[in-house]
């Protein structure tokens, strides 16, 4: 284990586990539908490939980029930082993100995508964080609940750092606070 994480909450065999349950539901769903899989940048990148090999329906995969920032009067703006390359009028979307802390980014893509007239749109988040919720969002699928911590590994990052551990964990405080 690396020595700057403090605990492991879900290793990668768990992680393969709840991948696979999840693809089931989505497979059952989106047969003949060729979804178009959303991805959000750079956190959602290792669920989202991870997931869509276990996909049995034909899809396209895009993604999007986008960050947060406060505004001074507004906390939890975001702004779309890289859009998607292909339409999405009339198709069903699945947005694929890491985690959903305050609901904040995944509000502003949905009403986005939605604005675009997608078919439908439906939200699968690896992580979620429901006691931190600041806006009314709720994901479709989800792979795990995590406390209130700050999460690393599995694509999530601490300033870039963490993303390639393949597993779930609670980064040591030190390595934030000094
Ligand atoms: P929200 O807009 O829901 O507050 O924030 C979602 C984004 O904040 C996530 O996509 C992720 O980039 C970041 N985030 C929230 N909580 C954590 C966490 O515990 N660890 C990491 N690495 N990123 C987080
Ligand atoms: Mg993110």
């Amino acid at each position: 284990m690396n020595n700057d994480i403090e605990q492991v909450l879900y290793n990668q065999a768990q992680i393969n586990h709840r991948m696979d349950e999840i693809a089931s539901q989505l497979t059952a769903k989106y047969q003949d539908q060729c979804p178009l899989i959303v991805s959000v940048m750079t956190g959602a990148v290792v669920f989202t490939v991870e997931m869509i090999k276990r996909l049995k329906f034909k899809l396209n995969l895009d993604y999007v980029d986008v960050s947060s920032y406060a505004d001074g009067t507004h906390a939890g703006k975001v702004k779309l930082v890289q859009d998607l390359s292909s339409s999405i009028e009339g198709r069903p979307v699945i947005i694929m993100e890491d985690i959903i802390d305050t609901g904040h980014t995944l509000k502003y893509l949905a009403n986005l995508l939605k604005g675009r007239g997608a078919k439908s749109i439906e939200i699968c988040a690896l992580l979620d964080k429901p006691n931190r919720r600041e806006v009314n969002v709720e994901a479709d699928y989800v792979g795990f609940k995590v406390p209130n911590e700050f999460i690393v590994g599995y694509g999530l990052d601490y300033s870039g750092l963490y993303r390639n551990l393949p597993y779930i964990g609670i980064l040591e405080r030190s390595v934030y606070e000094n």
